[in-house]
């Protein structure tokens, strides 16, 4: 079916406790990956092209092959910008077909996010597009990180209520505790921020850098206002894991589509996993609607093993 926009699935979302997850779109592979799982788990699903995946795959390539496999499927399908750098950047997603924006002001003074935000809302809102935006700051792992700098770093509730007020901007994602590109599950979020966030923004909120956070922590995070949970690290994890995997048993083989079929296979059990996990299976129906909650069985609630 066409793309949707993220509004509609994350609103639901937000009003009935799970949340969707949010992979990157990297190359054919991954995307192929993440949407089968997501169609077999039927599962609303947004694909993400981060800035990395810009520079590598092109703008119109990335956004071109979400765009047809999303027509082949029938369930939701979301094509999102992930960290959009400019006013400019997101002007250009927009012509290219975008269904779902951000811009990631939030290394930039408040009053100059605020300011870039808004402009951005305005232009995509007149054409129905919505717009996610960032206060406080999701740090990239480094080895000079410390537990103070990701404290110092976190969402102010207040300032979060005032952003949204001031910029109009559709979601928004929080710095709770997470770090971008963690390779192993160790940090704990801080639930209580989130907590006094949620008491004060009224729009579903995003967590970044969930390769790193505890199961535990994520679902306590989906039960209190996080409603798009992305993943992009745990997935290139499984996708490496295939890739070794293959060469290893494979090491004379020069056609390389049987190596990267494995990568695909495992990105998609990876991707399978989280969908369950962030309770957004079993969704949509049959004819690509959405499930209603309270009439209908099969629903999984978050976290439920399977
Ligand atoms: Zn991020």
């Amino acid at each position: 079916m066409p793309l949707v926009t993220s509004k509609e699935i994350l609103q639901r979302a937000f009003e009935e406790h799970y949340a969707i997850g949010a992979f990157n779109a990297n190359n054919m592979e991954q995307i192929q990956a993440i949407v089968e799982a997501a169609q077999e788990e039927r599962a609303p699903v947004i694909l993400q092209v981060s800035q990395g995946a810009i520079r590598y795959a092109g703008l119109e390539m990335a956004a071109g092959m979400v765009k047809i496999i999303a027509s082949q499927v029938d369930i939701p399908v979301v094509l999102h910008l992930d960290h959009g750098t400019s006013f400019e950047q997101n002007i250009l997603c927009l012509r290219a077909g975008f269904t779902s924006l951000m811009f990631d002001g939030s290394k930039l003074p408040f009053e100059e996010n605020v300011a870039i935000t808004r402009k951005i809302c305005e232009v995509a809102h007149a054409v129905g597009i919505p717009v996610e935006a960032e206060l406080g700051q999701v740090l990239q792992i480094t080895d000079k990180v410390t537990p103070e700098d990701v404290e110092r770093a976190m969402t102010d509730p207040d300032q979060a209520a005032e952003f949204i007020k001031l910029t109009g901007a559709d979601s928004l994602a929080v710095a709770i505790g997470s770090i971008h590109a963690m390779r192993s599950q160790e940090a704990t979020l801080d639930i209580d921020r989130l907590k006094a966030i949620r008491k004060k923004v009224n729009v579903p909120l995003v967590l970044h850098g969930s390769s790193g956070v505890k199961n535990e922590s994520l679902l306590e995070a989906i039960e209190n206002g996080i409603s798009k949970i992305n993943v992009a690290t745990y997935l290139n994890q499984a996708f490496m894991r295939g890739l070794r995997e293959g060469l290893e048993k494979m090491p004379d083989e020069v056609d390389p589509r049987k190596v990267l079929a494995i990568s695909r296979e495992y990105v998609k059990e990876a991707v399978r996993e989280k969908i369950r996990l962030f309770g957004s299976a079993g969704r949509i129906d049959s004819a690509g609607g959405f499930v209603s909650p309270r009439k209908v069985f099969g629903v999984v609630k978050p976290g439920t093993p399977e």
